[in-house]
C-alpha cells in the first residue's frame, strides 16, 4: 500500500516570531500548489501563532516540537498540547534525542506524552535511535525494541497507523553524518516489522516512518527510494527555505 511520504522541518530553538514568519512566508511562495508530499514545520512556541497564520490554506502543517503531559496547571515554563492545538498545531514531535539525553526525557514520560498528545487531537511524531555507542555495541535492534514497546503502549491500532514515526539514529543528528540509505532501510524494516508482529496488519502498512539525522538536499533522494523510508524529519536543513523544497522534491512522486 502506497505511503504518502510526509517531510517535516524542526527548527529546534531557532527563529523567533520575526525570523519564523519570513521562513514561512518563503516556503509559502516556493510550495504554492504543492500537494504530492505532506509537509509539516516545527516552529519554537512562540513562533507557532504567526506561522500558523501565515501558512493558512497552504496545507503546509504546523507541529510542536514538545508538549507536556499535563492539560493546564502549575507546570511553570511547559506548554500543553490542548494549547498547541488551540494555537493551531496539528502534529507535535515526541522524545526528540535532544528531549531525551538533554532534559532526561525516559520512555515512560515519552508515552505519556504520546497519549497526552492524541488527547488533545494532535499526531505525534515519536522518535526513536540508538547512540553510537549501542550501534557499535550491535544494540540497535535492541534498543529500538525498547524505545517502541515503552513509548507506544495502551495505543489503539487506529492511533498507531495515524502517527508517524521518526528514526533518528543519535549519531547522525546535526553532525553531517547520515546513515547510508541501506542502515536507513535496514532500520525502517526492522521497525516496521515490529509492527506487523504487535498490531493489525493495517498499522504496519499505514504508518510512515521517517528517517532523520543530517537530512540534505544531496542526499534526501537515495534516502526517500528505500522502500520504507517514508519521508523524513530535517533539522537543520530546514531551516534554510531553498534547502527544505529541494528535500521535498527528492520525494520520489515527486521526481517523477
Ligand atoms: C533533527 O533535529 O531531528 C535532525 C534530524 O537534525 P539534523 O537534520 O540537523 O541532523
Amino acid at each position: 500500500m502506497a505511503r504518502r511520504t510526509f517531510i517535516a522541518g524542526n527548527w529546534k530553538m531557532n527563529l523567533g516570531p520575526q525570523a519564523a514568519d519570513r521562513l514561512a512566508m518563503d516556503l509559502k511562495a516556493a510550495l504554492a500548489g504543492q500537494t504530492a508530499v505532506d509537509v509539516a514545520v516545527a516552529p519554537v512556541a512562540v513562533s507557532i501563532p504567526g506561522v500558523v497564520a501565515r501558512l493558512k490554506h497552504t496545507g503546509i502543517h504546523v507541529a510542536g516540537q514538545d508538549l507536556a503531559v499535563e492539560a493546564s496547571g502549575a507546570f511553570t515554563g511547559e506548554v500543553a498540547g490542548e494549547m498547541l492545538r488551540e494555537a493551531g498545531c496539528t502534529w507535535v514531535i515526541v522524545g526528540h534525542s535532544e528531549r531525551r539525553s538533554l532534559f532526561g526525557e525516559d520512555d515512560a514520560l515519552i508515552n505519556r506524552k504520546v497519549h497526552a498528545a492524541f488527547r488533545a487531537g494532535l499526531l505525534p511524531i515519536l522518535c526513536v535511535g540508538e547512540t553510537l555507542a549501542q550501534r557499535d555495541a550491535g544494540q540497535v535492534e535492541q534498543v529500538l525494541e525498547r524505545q517502541l514497546s515503552a513509548g507506544l503502549a495502551g495505543l489503539q491500532a487506529d492511533q498507531l497507523a495515524a502517527m508517524t514515526l521518526a528514526y533518528e539514529p543519535v549519531w547522525a543528528i546535526g553532525t553531517g553524518r547520515t546513515a547510508t540509505p541501506d542502515q536507513a532501510q535496514e532500520a525502517h524494516a526492522f521497525i516496521r516489522g515490529w509492527l506487523r508482529k504487535t498490531a493489525p496488519a493495517f498499522v504496519a502498512d499505514q504508518l510512515r516512518i521517517q528517517y532523520g539525522g543530517s537530512v540534505k538536499p544531496a542526499n534526501a533522494a537515495s534516502l526517500l527510494r528505500q522502500p520504507d523510508v517514508d519521508g523524513a524529519l530535517v533539522g537543520g536543513a530546514s531551516l534554510k527555505a531553498a534547502d527544505f523544497v529541494k528535500i521535498i522534491e527528492a520525494a520520489p512522486h515527486m521526481a517523477a
